[in-house]
């Protein structure tokens, strides 16, 4: 199948998925959207109150910031793929709980196989918990390591910039390293050091972070 293919049978099998209780809140499960071969796929948390009307994901304000940041390295949202842990949205925003990322965890791990991005950058702690583990974000946002064979970038989330300035102003710092995170993980790719593994046990130790 192609990654086209893979990213709409994961869509229409989110848009009726019942294998957590999130379903039974849901207006619309949202899926992601993109481009299906993009390089860099972001990675946020859960759909909020416009996504799960819309069904699709960051429309609001975190959303709005989020196209602003994407400007600022002359990137739309069609060049990127933009997902989040859960596809359905947990009610009152509340935090998706570990075993709604469980269950949803496989929709995002097809889609990871299927758009194969150089970087994968993570947007707030649910999502950076997947790829940094127990790691604080306020320790390794604006930091790149190799993990399965991908270069992954923490971030704040784009929503926690909103109220704040100054996280505001760290986010726009962190967003701009992303061309250089890019753009190593294209030079290490060429040279055959950066190869996407297929998910599954990880029996080597947890690789160092990349000097950013
Ligand atoms: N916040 C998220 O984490 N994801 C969205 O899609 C919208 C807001
Ligand atoms: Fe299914 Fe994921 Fe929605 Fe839960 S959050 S019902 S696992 S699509």
């Amino acid at each position: 199948m192609s990654s086209e293919e893979i990213l709409k049978e994961v869509a229409a099998e989110a848009s009726t998925c019942a294998k957590c209780d999130l379903s039974k809140s849901r207006t619309k499960a949202v899926p992601g959207e993109g481009n299906p071969h993009a390089k860099i796929m972001f990675i946020g948390e859960g759909p909020g109150f416009h996504e799960d009307k819309q069904g699709r994901p960051f429309v609001g304000p975190a959303g709005q910031f989020l196209e602003e940041l994407l400007a600022s390295i002359n990137l739309k949202r069609a060049d990127v793929f933009i997902t989040n842990v859960v596809k359905c949205r947990p009610p009152g925003n509340r935090d998706p709980l570990p075993a709604e990322i469980n269950a949803c965890n496989d929709y995002l791990e097809r889609q990871i196989a299927a758009i194969n991005p150089l970087v994968i950058v993570t947007l707030g702690r649910h999502s950076m918990a997947k790829f940094f583990g127990s790691e604080k974000i306020s320790a390794i946002h604006g930091r790149a390591r190799q993990v399965d064979g991908r270069m992954c970038f923490a971030m704040y989330h784009p929503a926690a910039g909103l109220h704040q300035q100054s996280l505001k102003d760290t986010i726009r710092a962190d967003f701009k390293k992303i061309p250089t995170v890019v753009a190593e993980a294209e030079r290490l790719a060429a040279e055959g050091k950066l190869k996407a593994q297929p998910p599954g046990p990880k029996e080597d130790p947890p690789e160092q972070l990349a000097l950013f």
